[in-house]
């Protein structure tokens, strides 16, 4: 069928405004589950039926449901869901005041923190270096060339010879493990500066983080991170550290970790001595305070919009349109080819998942326990709303709490995707609708924050 067909069948159909409904009520997801099947609920303690529902009472008798994929380019409505989830999380523990968070927070010393990789051969960039002279293969040493921004060779190697691909990818794999061995050096910095031993300082301060990943224009991650420091207390989840600890404190443990954190990698297959990794020199670590203020300081709303900004970024995200960059294709290859090289069951071993992510395998978004309010909670929150709204539809004069409702069902999976062409063309139309109305809405109250190039 044609697709101007399909998209009239369903604009004709009887049943269009409450197959619209539904394509709603998935938050327009571009990708939705199908379901089949039947539930009824329950009042637990009594026994009463209080609602029944089945697919075969909706349009064409199925139940849709939402990918809940966190990948913009998968799904831009349920990636968004997503984007907010990390959005609150990361907000709560940088700016308190929402879900359990005490506002208080905001008065402990906090950072935001930049970790870049070193550099593995020289890049087009947008700010030109005045280096002079050619390598071997008659390139030249730096970027001189002025680049516009959007300019597509931006992040690409200038001698792709003697860019340096193997450590690159060696650099990226251990990454994580980079940043795990940071935050323990950081204790033992902070303590250090505090002039405590390492026991003592534990049993007064605490360092609790968020940090997301985001591949840079060269195709290696970077880190951005909130750095907070609580205290230590038994009842309360999110203690003041004592007075005398400060964000001067804070800022110069964090300069002595990121120098002396390293990862000695295991012995590469033809490389005669282990890879020695560290942080890029470029890092930065600048204190947030409550409101945009003088001498660089960062708002701590402008910081967690930015970096809840990358929660949703993946790979794909590199790639222009055009078959991608030859660049990111040699890292790709670099991946790959190592992986062929390598003891399966060595350190490397699972180097061959990870080539599209060009050798990352750490999560895009990480926090420490008791950073904030877990994705988790505030899924389960926003569950427990959805119930009490349909539970005020069917028992307007219902109180109930939702602890007493029980849900008995059977479902069957019957596929993904909108069905038909017509139908995807709609779903897409009305997706993009509801986003405008969102974003219009939501301009006047965005936070402020200039991006600023590393790298
Ligand atoms: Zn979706
Ligand atoms: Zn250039
Ligand atoms: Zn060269």
């Amino acid at each position: 069928m044609r697709l101007a067909d399909s998209v009239a069948l369903r604009l004709r159909s009887t049943e269009y405004d409450r197959w619209m409904h539904n394509v709603a009520s998935t938050g327009y997801c571009h990708n939705p589950v199908r379901l089949v099947g039947e539930s009824t609920t329950f009042n637990g303690a009594t026994g009463e039926v209080l609602a029944e529902y089945a697919s075969r009472s909706e349009p064409d008798g199925i139940t849709f449901t939402r990918c809940g994929n966190r990948r913009a380019t998968r799904c831009p409505s349920c990636s968004h869901e997503y984007k907010g989830d990390t959005w609150h999380m990361i907000m709560a523990g940088a700016a308190g005041g929402i879900k359990d968070v005490p506002e208080t927070v905001t008065q402990h010393p906090m950072v935001f923190l930049t970790l870049t990789a070193p550099s593995f051969g020289a890049v087009h960039t947008s700010a030109s270096v005045r280096r002079r002279g050619t390598c071997e293969h008659g390139m030249p040493r730096a970027c001189q060339c002025a680049h516009e921004d959007g300019d597509p060779r931006l992040g690409d190697a200038i001698c792709a010879d003697c860019y340096d691909y193997v450590g690159h990818v060696a650099w990226q794999y251990h990454a994580p493990e980079l940043w795990r061995r940071f935050t323990i050096r950081l204790r033992r910095e902070l303590a250090r500066t505090l002039g405590l031993t390492q026991r003592a300082a534990a049993r007064m301060v605490r360092v609790q983080f968020a940090k997301v990943a985001e591949f840079q224009r060269r195709g290696v991650v970077h880190f951005h991170a909130i750095i907070r420091l609580d205290g230590v207390d038994p009842v309360d989840s999110y203690p003041a550290p004592p007075v005398f600890v400060t964000t001067d404190d804070l800022v110069t443990a964090i300069t002595a970790a990121v120098s002396k954190t390293r990862v000695l990698a295991a012995q590469l297959p033809g490389e005669k001595k282990p890879r020695d990794l560290r942080w890029g020199v470029q890092f930065e670590a600048r204190p947030i305070i409550r409101h945009d203020g003088l001498d660089g300081a960062l708002s701590d709303r402008a910081v967690a919009a930015y970096i809840a900004k990358y929660a949703t970024k993946a790979t794909e995200d590199l790639e222009p349109t055009g078959g991608g960059r030859d660049h990111i294709k040699r890292i790709k290859s670099a991946v790959r080819e190592l992986a062929d090289l390598v003891d399966p069951d060595g350190p490397y071993g699972l180097l061959h998942r990870w080539d599209r992510m060009l050798g990352f395998r750490g999560h895009f978004s990480t926090k420490s326990r008791r950073y904030s309010v877990t994705l988790g909670s505030l899924r389960g929150a926003r569950r427990a709303w959805r119930l009490r709204t349909l539970l005020k539809k069917t028992l307007p004069t219902d109180d109930m709490a939702t602890d007493d409702v029980l849900v008995i069902g059977s479902w069957a999976y019957a596929g993904m995707g909108w069905l038909t062409d017509g139908d995807r063309a709609l779903a897409t139309e009305a997706a993009n609708a509801a986003r405008e109305w969102r974003s219009e809405r939501a301009r006047d109250r965005q936070p402020r924050f200039t991006e600023r190039s590393t790298s």
